[in-house]
């Protein structure tokens, strides 16, 4: 399959990793848009948000209980946001689902 993040978690495109257990795998943005910005990502091809179902909906709770584990190796004391981009109106660029980890600053208080 051609996606970008199933090549970065299986190796064969290099990323920064920060965070990998069983099912879930974190790794830095190319792009960073605040001093902390990692991308957390299941192991499991899921397009989207709009692709969670009963089936694999265990593996979006992975993500959800590794995130406080990379805010904490990244020190991220004073809070942190987490976004999931789905679909055109929200600018989704890469399609295999991720969640975007930011923070290290004061971030805007509006989200859109
Ligand atoms: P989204 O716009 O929500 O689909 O987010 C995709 C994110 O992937 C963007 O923030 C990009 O900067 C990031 N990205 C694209 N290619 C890479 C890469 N090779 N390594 C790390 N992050 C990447
Ligand atoms: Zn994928």
């Amino acid at each position: 399959m051609d996606c970008l993040f199933c090549k970065i978690i299986e190796g064969s495109i290099p990323s920064k990793k920060v965070y990998e257990s069983g099912s879930v795998y974190a790794f830095r943005d190319i792009n960073p848009m605040a001093p902390v910005h990692v991308l957390v990502v299941p192991k499991m091809h899921i397009p989207s948000m709009d692709g969670v179902n009963a089936e694999n909906s265990a593996r979006v709770a992975d993500i959800f209980e590794a995130i406080p584990k990379i805010a904490e190796a990244e020190g991220l004391t004073n809070g942190y946001r987490v976004i999931s981009n789905c679909g055109e109106d929200a600018c989704q660029t890469v399609k295999h689902l991720h969640f975007h980890l930011l923070g290290g600053r004061k971030l805007p208080d509006q989200m859109a």
